[in-house]
């Protein structure tokens, strides 16, 4: 099982990640999608939640990919974060995950 596998089943954090993840700014969005495309594959952890763009926490190692490509700077670092809820979970792994 790949390491994004195993976080789509525990829906856990790799605790090895040292930085926090990233969260985006819904307020200053304009949904274009650009960062969904840069977030690597084996993280994976953008995604159209109906009308928004979504960044699970527990996928996203803070590698900072996505950052250049957004075009308004709407993706900021989340030291705070919580978990996931559970509907945006079910955007991952299935047959609409972008990263599959
Ligand atoms: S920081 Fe990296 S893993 Fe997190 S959402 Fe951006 S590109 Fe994806
Ligand atoms: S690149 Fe920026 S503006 Fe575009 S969807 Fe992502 S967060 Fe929103």
């Amino acid at each position: 099982m790949s390491g994004r596998a195993e976080r789509l089943a525990s829906r856990q954090r790799n605790p090895k990640w040292q930085v926090p993840p990233l969260r985006i700014d819904m307020s200053i969005c304009i949904n274009c999608d650009a960062c969904l495309r840069a977030c690597p594959p084996q993280f994976g952890a953008i995604f159209n939640h109906g009308v928004d763009v979504v960044i699970i926490p527990q996928l996203c190692s803070g590698c900072d990919k996505c950052l250049p490509a957004c075009p308004v700077d709407c993706i900021v670092p989340d030291p705070e974060w919580t978990a996931a809820p559970g509907a945006w979970w079910a955007l991952a792994g299935g047959p609409e995950d972008p990263y599959v």
